[in-house]
């Protein structure tokens, strides 16, 4: 059994809008959590865009009172601002009892630990990366790769007794500019309830055949969805090239792989709650595929690879 967190759901850039309140205006943050033998519970974590911030004020609480473990994965997908803009002000990074492994791409030589210690230099911060008191391991991440995740939150290559198995692929440089980005999966070893995190991406003609072979064993994807077909072709404001997908494309990748549910992901940071409700009730009873649009504290539970459990988190911002 996993959990699934949406802490932020827009592409972009942040807004705060009273006319989006109900989809919510942080960019990309997912947490997958499992609970390991001892009962605590393990997050991997999925991006650090501004959703990050709430979630590590609920986290740091969680920590502190014993419920989560001390040690944790971010794996980020890229490094654009709307997926690491949340990392400054990430209050666990903050602890020194906690561990970070930082992992995700190389980036013109670097890991993504050297990135983010980039974006925290003076005069650009009043707080440095080395100033954090975690343990912070960054790690490169190449395609193809995969690895686990062990009862004590720990990335590894090999375990008799893992929580978590969690495969890489890395998109070509065309399906998001300009170094690509990587996509994940992850699977509970315990239950094989499997799911596939692939945003920032344009897909192709006839869907992107490397995603669909990739997402080909998974029960549930979380797709880009960052334009409406109008969007994608209006010759007035061009968007073909920026390296995100439409709902069509996002529901041909999620039909053709054959999982069971697709979570739009990745909204359009114009797209207002009306505009939202208007795609949801385009797209509701869509032949052999559940469509659940993703919002902000979304909570969705897989057992054996069949949603459980949906219902909305409201935390983060207590004493
Ligand atoms: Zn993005
Ligand atoms: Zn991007």
């Amino acid at each position: 059994m996993i959990t699934i967190n949406f802490h932020g759901v827009r592409g972009s850039h942040p807004v705060a809008d009273v006319q989006m309140m109900a989809y919510g205006g942080n960019t990309s943050c997912v947490e997958v959590v499992k609970t390991n033998k001892q009962g605590l519970k393990v997050p991997v974590i999925i991006d650090a865009g501004s959703g990050l911030i709430k979630f590590g004020y609920a986290m740091a609480a969680k920590l502190l009172a014993h419920e989560y473990s001390k040690t944790f994965t971010l794996l980020f997908t890229h490094l654009h601002p709307d997926h690491t803009e949340g990392f400054n002000f990430f209050t666990p990074s903050f602890y020194p009892f906690c561990t970070m492994y930082l992992l995700g791409m190389e980036t013109l030589n670097y890991n993504v630990g050297v990135v983010l210690e980039r974006r925290m230099l003076p005069p650009t911060f009043p707080i440095e990366y080395k100033d954090l008191k975690s343990v912070k391991r960054p790690g490169i991440l190449t395609d193809g790769q995969w690895f686990f995740i062990t009862q004590e939150g720990v990335p590894v290559a090999k375990n008799p007794d893992p929580l978590l198995e969690i495969r890489v692929m890395r998109a070509y440089s065309p399906s998001h500019p300009q170094q690509g980005a990587l996509y994940y999966k992850i699977r509970d070893v315990e239950d094989g309830s499997t799911i596939v995190c692939i945003w920032d991406i344009e897909s192709h003609i006839g869907g992107d055949v490397r995603v669909i072979a990739f997402a080909h064993d998974a029960d549930l994807m979380i797709h880009d969805t960052q334009y409406t077909e109008a969007e994608y072709a209006n010759v007035a404001r061009p968007v073909q090239g920026f390296g995100h997908s439409t709902y069509s494309m996002a529901i041909e990748n999620a039909r053709k792989a054959g999982v069971k549910y697709l979570i739009p992901f990745h909204y359009n940071p114009r797209h207002t709650d009306t505009i939202l409700d208007g795609i949801k009730a385009k797209y509701q009873g869509v032949k052999d595929l559940s469509v659940l649009m993703s919002y902000e504290g979304l909570s969705i539970t897989l057992q054996n690879g069949v949603i459980i459990q949906q219902e909305t988190l409201i935390e983060g911002f207590s004493e």
